[in-house]
């Protein structure tokens, strides 16, 4: 007999988590499982404002607790949102358990999924008693490097000092891996700038692009604590599920003994059909007009280009972008976001959105139906800032992308697009640090037409075929997930937690 669960499943506030969670959440219902999804108050708010009923999927109950933020704030500062959802929210999301647990409409939360970046709410699973996972936002390789940064450290690879990394490391050579023990040596010239293999099979890295490394001291500082604090939680629990597949990251998922319990159960594929299409998870409107466009450009004609919810462009680069796009003479969707320019609205060059309408070049949006355009058969390419939802989502669609990594883990993730995988080129920037016009051209070019494109496009649709063949029955994620939820039932099968199912 198997238990009628109760999850809660506690996003990070922002959209690139809110996304995975939720296909997270709806997988748990799929099981049977009576969902609790987390939002703040803020996220609420934005949601109802844009979807005017409600923000409802069936079988999955909002709650929305305060993020220790006053309402005026503005939530893209990182460090800002961290500390205070993890300041507030844990004795808020105490108080809510208690609250399920005494109704008699519902059973009592008998499981707890939180988002990496969410951490906190491991602790409340604690409280109670309940078994809980992690959810692990990014590529598995990123992660790997989380893991290991105390034997990094200890081993004089990362030094003690993280904020002063691209000063003092240095030129070092991955030696051997063996059972877990990693072994490197170390040349003692402090370079600015030195790539370093931090873990086998995994393609070289700029000291300067580890994902904490954002901002200025302080920031970086408080962003390596809040990854060691987290891992940290981590290292306690039995499952940390992934959206990614093992043939996309197998090198890296050996690495991992069973105990650190990585599951990947990716990709989180959505129904991509049109009546379906709306993510009423969105904290921008979508605007599904550009779909109606795709329909009208050739076959593999349109470059689809964002940069996701979070980064932000300058007012030169938003320009050298515009003048890239027009002249590669090809149809172009572009989402520019409302808050795309820090505190501007975006300004084209001059003649430009004239031009590119007139001639129906360009269709410029400020927020897309993502999974959608990208299955669209008129779809060539994708200009991405990397993340790992846009990354996973391109790759579930078959389409080759041009990498503009921001920040973080985007840099990780686009050294396996462009070195690992294969699927892609990256841009690269001037000595000035400006993707020029040119580049654009060139390398739109070059990953749709040119000499290279042809091994992209054949990688690219093997791993699409990797990711559907993971997903079905019998697949890896498939199997993985199954093989999550027996562990599941059988930890909470004797402690008296749940109700059961008839
Ligand atoms: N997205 C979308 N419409 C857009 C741009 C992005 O629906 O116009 C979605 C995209 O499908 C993905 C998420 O927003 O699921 C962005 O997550 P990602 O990890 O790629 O980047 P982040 O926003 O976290 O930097």
């Amino acid at each position: 007999m198997r238990r009628r669960h109760h999850a809660v499943v506690v996003p990070f506030p922002v959209q690139g988590h809110i996304n995975p969670m939720m296909h997270l959440a709806k997988v748990l219902r799929s099981q049977g499982f009576i969902v609790t999804f987390i939002h703040t108050d803020h996220v609420h708010s934005r949601m109802l404002k844009l979807n005017s009923c409600s923000i409802g999927e069936e079988g999955i109950q909002f709650r929305h607790i305060p993020d220790g933020l006053p309402e005026s704030d503005c939530r893209t500062d990182f460090a800002k949102l961290a500390s205070a959802t993890e300041n507030t929210m844990p004795i808020l999301l105490r108080n809510l358990i208690h609250e399920i647990n005494e109704r008699r409409d519902c059973p009592p939360v008998t499981f707890l999924v939180a988002d990496f970046f969410a951490g906190w709410a491991l602790d409340v699973a604690h409280h109670f008693n309940i078994p809980a996972a992690a959810f692990w936002p990014g590529l598995i390789a990123t992660y790997a490097i989380i893991h290991h940064i105390p034997s990094l450290i200890s081993k004089g690879v990362i030094p003690s000092n993280v904020v002063e990394i691209q000063l003092t490391v240095i030129g070092l050579t991955l030696l051997e891996h063996e059972q877990g023990q990693l072994s490197y040596v170390v040349n003692c010239i402090p370079k600015d700038r030195v790539m370093v293999k931090y873990l086998p099979s995994m393609p070289p890295l700029y000291t300067a692009n580890l994902p904490w490394l954002i901002g200025n001291n302080a920031d970086k500082e408080f962003r390596f604590q809040f990854w060691v604090r987290n891992m940290n939680r981590l290292r306690k629990l039995k499952w940390v599920l992934c959206n990614s597949f093992h043939d996309l990251e197998l090198p890296i998922l050996n690495m991992f003994p069973e105990e650190v319990g990585m599951c990947p159960i990716g990709p989180f594929i959505s129904d991509l059909s049109r009546e379906k299409t709306t993510n009423n998870q969105s904290l921008w409107r979508e605007e599904l007009e550009c779909l109606d466009w795709l329909d009208m450009q050739s076959s593999k004609s349109v470059i689809y280009v964002s940069f996701g919810s979070i980064a932000i462009l300058n007012e030169r680069q938003l320009e050298e972008l515009a003048l890239g796009l027009e002249t590669t003479k090809q149809p172009f969707l572009w989402v520019v976001r409302s808050d795309l320019m820090e505190r501007k609205q975006a300004v084209f060059p001059s003649g430009f959105l004239k031009r590119v309408n007139t001639n129906k070049q360009g269709c410029i949006v400020s927020w897309a139906p993502q999974t959608s355009v990208l299955s669209h058969p008129s779809i060539a390419c994708f200009i991405t800032h990397c993340g790992w939802n846009s990354t996973m989502e391109s790759i579930t669609a078959g389409v080759p992308m041009l990498c503009w990594p921001y920040y973080a883990d985007q840099f990780l993730n686009c050294a396996y697009i462009v070195h690992v995988w294969k699927i892609g080129l990256a841009l690269n920037p001037n000595d000035r640090g400006l993707i020029e016009a040119e580049e654009i051209k060139t390398s739109v070019w070059r990953v749709t037409m040119g000499e290279e494109c042809a091994e992209m496009k054949e990688n690219v649709a093997k791993l699409k075929g990797s990711a559907m063949g993971a997903v079905k029955a019998g697949g890896s994620s498939y199997n993985t997930f199954n093989k999550f939820l027996q562990d599941m039932d059988m930890n909470t099968a004797s402690d008296g937690l749940g109700s059961p199912c008839s």
